[in-house]
């Protein structure tokens, strides 16, 4: 991507950049992409490796049969279409399958809610040179935040959010990515609920593109491009699988006998009441267990991404896109060694399994 001009390297997005969102600490070095052109390269990576990609089908209903998952049904505009497979692989985020195989699951935290969704929205107009100008020098993050200027706006009625930080970032096309609005507690089950958040979403766009024009240094003349095609959901149910992953194990960087890749992204807990992190003992990477994409009441269901089995609060930082691509690439090649050697997906071996991903390029260094 980054040969098609289609992306930034991640050394070039580091602090203090507007691709970073002028970030100087926690959540830096992102590589920001163009959509298109990621559309374009995923599919020709898919192409070149035989995979038989479909659009447009949603999972309605599967059968199972003797701890196993048999088939999974799927609406089209032809009609219902069934696919059969010896090993399934669910990750559509919401465990989908899983949910309607009669797997055990969790919604949320402990007392059900989920973490904040958002519907993200992009601009056009940022005058850069205007926003570098004050925050290249600027010194806090409360500044870097505009948190100082949200509190002024919000004591006049005129910030419409609950966010407690303005979050722009530069994309590569000219436009800026604006995360910013906030939906609390929305079930990623109910079409009238994400319907009503998307709706608000969009709602709280137009309040926060006023608020931005008026305060926000670089931002008098920008213009709404485009809000996200779907609400970003950042939790719903997670499975509870053979394990279940832990904040703990995450703070104290637990290296489990099974583990599949590890990750690092930041603890952090988007609540009705703002973000909230979780501090960790070690600054050393944390490891991810194949027990926790193990549905453990069948032979042949693996999830990956989101709905994976963790508690809600580790949750909040597997789910981010290196750890799910991470679990995606660790769950398709275990379903694929359970397939060919004929074994449960509990009984894959796990050393094949982890010799296979490093092969592969999987990052998990020794200890
Ligand atoms: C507001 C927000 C900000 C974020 N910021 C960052 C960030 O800065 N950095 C980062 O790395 N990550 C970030 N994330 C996290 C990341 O984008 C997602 O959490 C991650 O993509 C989840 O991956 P997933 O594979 O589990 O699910 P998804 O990427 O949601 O993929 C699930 C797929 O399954 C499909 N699907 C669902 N149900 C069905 C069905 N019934 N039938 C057919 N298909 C179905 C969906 O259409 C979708 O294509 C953010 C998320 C949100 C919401």
């Amino acid at each position: 991507m980054e040969a098609e001009g289609g992306a930034v390297h991640p050394s070039k997005g580091t602090i203090c950049t507007a691709y970073s969102s002028y970030r100087t600490t926690g959540h830096f070095n992102l590589s920001q992409f163009d959509i298109e052109c990621y559309k374009s390269v995923a599919e020709k990576m898919c192409k070149e490796s035989g995979v038989n990609l479909i659009y447009h089908m949603l999972f309605v209903g599967c059968d199972t049969e003797n701890g196993k998952v048999t088939a999974a049904y799927y609406a089209t505009q032809a009609g219902i279409y069934k696919i059969s497979a010896k090993v399934f692989v669910d990750c559509s985020g919401d465990a989908v399958i899983a949910k309607a195989s009669g797997v055990e699951m969790q919604y949320g935290n402990e007392e059900g809610h989920k973490q904040s969704a958002t519907l993200f929205f992009t601009v056009t107009g940022v005058d850069k040179a205007e926003m570098d100008a004050y925050m290249i020098p600027a010194e806090t993050m409360e500044k870097r935040f505009y948190m100082d200027v949200i509190k002024e706006a919000r004591a006049k009625g005129e910030f419409p959010s609950n966010r407690a930080k303005i979050q722009l970032f530069e994309a590569i096309n000219g436009e800026w990515l604006v995360n910013m609005t906030q939906i609390d507690d929305v079930d990623a089950y109910s079409s009238e609920e994400v319907t009503a958040a998307e709706m608000e979403g969009r709602e709280q766009a137009v309040g926060i593109i006023e608020f931005l024009k008026k305060y926000v240094a670089g931002c008098k003349n920008i213009k709404l491009s485009k809000t996200a095609d779907q609400l970003g959901v950042r939790e719903s149910g997670h499975i509870i699988g053979e394990y279940v992953m832990t904040v703990a194990d995450a703070v104290d960087s637990y290296r489990y006998e099974d583990s599949v890749f590890c990750c690092s992204n930041s603890i952090d807990i988007h609540t009705p009441n703002g973000v909230t992190y979780v501090a960790r003992n070690t600054n050393e990477p944390y490891y991810f267990p194949y027990r926790s994409l193990i549905a453990k009441e069948f032979d042949n269901l693996l999830v990956a991404g989101r709905c994976a089995s963790t508690e809600s609060e580790i949750m909040a930082a597997i789910r981010v896109m290196p750890p799910c691509f991470a679990m995606g690439q660790a769950a398709g090649t275990a379903a694929a060694i359970a397939a060919v050697d004929g074994v449960k997906t509990k009984e894959v071996d796990v050393p094949k399994l982890v010799c296979t991903l490093k092969k592969d390029g999987v990052y998990l260094p020794e200890v």
